[in-house]
C-alpha cells in the first residue's frame, strides 16, 4: 500500500475524520462548527461553472505542431519560421449544440479549437470540421443558435426551428449540405478536416499582407458513420468519440493532421468571383491550391479534465505578430464575442488559468479583479506611461495598413444572384451517386416532420442549387 499523504481542508488544516460529521451527542443534530463539512458541502454546490451556450461538449488533449515547409515568403510568425520548429498545442473538439453531457455521434458540425503556445504568445485556431458555416453575420448568430437550441415551451429540439430558420435563410445551404452528407456523423475526432473556415491574414518580413484559409487534413482519412450507426452509438456510449480520442493516445496511436494553407495576394480581393470574405463560401482549390505547412499531432492527454479542458479558453482575436484578421464580418464579431464568453464563464483573469497562460512572459496594466492569480503585476506601477521603466509598446510590431472606405450603411455580402446556390450545387455535383442518395435521404428523414410550407421553400432552395438534388429532396416528400 502507498503512503497516503495527510487529509487537509483547503486552508492546508489537516483533517482527522472525514467519514462523520460533528454532532452534539449520538443522535444530535450537526454543529455548525463542523467548518470541514461546511466547506465540502459549500464548494461542491459551487462545482459547475457556466455551461458554453455552444460547443458545450467536448474532447481535448496536448499536441505538438511541427513546420515540415518553409512559408516564410507569405508570414514572419515565428512559429513558421523555420523547418523543423516545434511548437507545443492544445486541442479541443467539440459537437456545436448539444449540452455537456449530450451525445457525441449526434449529426453535428465539430468545433475544432486549437491553440499555439508560441514564442510570441499564444495563437488560437479557432475552427470547425468544415470549410463554412450556416451564416456570414454574425447579426444573425443568436437567432440561428437559438434554432438549434431547445423550444422555448417544451424544452424540445425541434427540426421545425432548425428548417423553418433554413429554409427562410438561403446562405445556409452549403453548410446544410455538408451536414447532412456522410461529413454531418464522422467516426471520430481523428478521422475529420479541421477548417480555420474564415479568411485571415498573413503578413511577412517585408510588410507584404495575405488572405489566407487555414486546413488541417486528417492523416487518418476521412471516416463517417452511418446514421443508424450514429444513433445507436449515442444510445450505447454517448461518449464514443471523447472516449475514442483518449485510448487512442493512451496507446500511443496519435492521430495526425497535415496543415496546409490557402494564400491569397491581398489585391486579388478587390476582383476575385467570390467575396473571399464571406464565411459561406470556399476557395476553389484550382483557384488556391493548397500549399503545405506542418503536421500537428495529438500525443498527451489531460491529466485533469477540468482544468486542462473545461477552463480552456480559445479566442480568435489571439494573433500572434505574422498572423492578423481580414474583414470577414462574423470573424470581427467572433473576436470580441469569445473574450467575452469567457469572461463570463470563467472571469475576468480567464487568460491567466495554467491553461491558457502563454508560455512566455506577460507584462501588462491589467491589474486585479476576481481570482488574479499571478503575482498582479507585483511592485510595478500600474498606469502607463510612466518613469519607472514598467513595460512599453514596440512599433516594430505594427501591421501594415489596410485600406478600408466606403459608406457606413447594412449591407447584405452578395456578388450575383446565385451567389448562394453554385456552390452547394458543386458540392452535390462532386459527390458520387452514392453520397448524394445518402444526403437526400438524410435531409428527407429530417425534413419529413416539419410543415408542408417549410418543406417547399427548403425544395425550392436546394433545386436551385442542383435539380437532382431538389427533386430527390421532393420526391422523398412526396412534393
Ligand atoms: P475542389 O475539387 O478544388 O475541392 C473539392 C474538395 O471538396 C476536396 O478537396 C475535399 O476537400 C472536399 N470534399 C470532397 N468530397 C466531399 C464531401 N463529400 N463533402 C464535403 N467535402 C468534400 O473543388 P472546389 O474547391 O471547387 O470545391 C467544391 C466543393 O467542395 C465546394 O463547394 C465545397 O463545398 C467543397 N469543399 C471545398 C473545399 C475548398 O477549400 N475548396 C474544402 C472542403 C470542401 P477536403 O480534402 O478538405 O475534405
Amino acid at each position: 500500500m502507498s503512503k497516503h499523504k495527510t487529509l487537509t481542508t483547503a486552508a492546508g488544516i489537516p483533517i482527522s475524520d472525514n467519514q462523520t460529521s460533528l454532532t452534539a451527542g449520538e443522535r444530535g443534530p450537526t454543529l455548525m462548527q463542523d467548518h470541514q463539512l461546511v466547506e465540502k458541502l459549500a464548494h461542491f454546490h459551487r462545482e459547475r461553472i457556466p455551461e458554453r451556450v455552444v460547443h458545450a461538449k467536448a474532447a481535448g488533449a496536448h499536441g505538438t505542431f511541427t513546420v515540415t515547409k518553409d512559408i516564410t515568403a507569405y508570414t514572419k510568425a515565428h512559429i513558421f519560421s523555420k523547418v523543423g520548429t516545434q511548437t507545443d498545442v492544445l486541442g479541443r473538439f467539440s459537437t456545436v449544440a448539444g449540452e455537456k453531457g449530450s451525445a457525441d455521434t449526434v449529426r453535428d458540425v465539430r468545433g475544432f479549437a486549437l491553440k499555439f503556445y508560441t514564442k510570441e504568445g499564444n495563437w488560437d485556431m479557432v475552427g470547425n470540421n468544415t470549410p463554412v458555416f450556416f451564416i456570414r453575420d454574425a447579426i444573425k448568430f443568436p437567432d440561428f443558435i437559438h434554432t438549434q437550441k431547445r423550444m422555448p415551451q417544451t424544452n424540445l429540439r425541434s427540426e421545425t426551428m432548425w428548417w423553418d430558420f433554413w429554409s427562410l435563410v438561403p446562405e445556409v445551404l452549403h453548410q446544410v449540405t455538408i451536414l447532412f452528407s456522410d461529413r454531418g456523423t464522422p467516426l471520430g475526432i481523428p478521422f475529420m478536416n479541421g477548417y480555420g473556415s474564415h479568411t485571415y491574414s498573413f503578413i511577412n518580413a517585408k510588410e507584404e499582407r495575405f488572405w489566407v484559409k487555414f486546413h488541417f487534413k486528417t492523416q487518418q482519412g476521412i471516416k463517417n458513420m452511418t446514421p443508424e450507426e450514429a444513433n445507436r452509438i449515442a444510445g450505447e456510449d454517448p461518449d464514443f468519440h471523447t472516449r475514442q480520442l483518449f485510448e487512442a493516445i493512451e496507446r500511443g496511436d496519435y492521430p495526425k493532421w497535415t496543415f496546409y494553407v490557402q494564400i491569397m495576394p491581398e489585391a486579388d480581393a478587390e476582383n476575385y468571383r467570390w467575396n473571399p470574405f464571406d464565411l459561406t463560401k470556399v476557395w476553389p482549390h484550382n483557384d488556391y491550391p493548397l500549399i503545405e505547412v506542418g503536421v500537428l499531432e495529438m500525443n498527451r492527454n489531460p491529466v485533469n479534465y477540468f482544468a486542462e479542458i473545461e477552463q480552456s479558453a480559445f479566442s480568435p482575436a489571439n494573433v500572434v505578430p505574422g498572423i492578423s484578421f481580414s474583414p470577414d464580418k462574423m470573424l470581427q464579431a467572433r473576436i470580441f464575442a469569445y473574450a467575452d464568453a469567457h469572461r463570463y464563464r470563467l472571469g475576468a483573469n480567464y487568460e491567466q488559468l495554467p491553461v491558457n497562460r502563454p508560455h512566455v512572459e506577460v507584462n501588462n496594466y491589467n491589474r486585479d479583479g476576481f481570482m488574479a492569480m499571478d503575482d498582479n503585476g507585483g511592485s510595478l506601477v500600474n498606469y502607463e506611461p510612466n518613469s519607472f521603466g514598467g513595460p512599453k509598446e514596440d512599433p516594430a510590431f505594427k501591421e501594415p495598413p489596410l485600406k478600408i472606405s466606403g459608406n457606413a450603411g447594412r449591407y447584405e455580402q452578395k456578388r450575383g444572384v446565385d451567389d448562394d446556390y453554385i456552390q452547394p450545387g458543386n458540392l452535390f455535383r462532386l459527390m458520387s451517386s452514392d453520397e448524394q442518395a445518402r444526403l437526400i435521404t438524410n435531409i428527407v428523414d429530417s425534413l419529413k416532420n416539419v410543415p408542408k410550407e417549410i418543406q417547399e421553400r427548403m425544395v425550392a432552395h436546394f433545386q436551385k442549387a442542383d435539380k437532382e438534388y431538389g427533386n430527390g429532396v421532393a420526391k422523398g416528400l412526396g412534393l
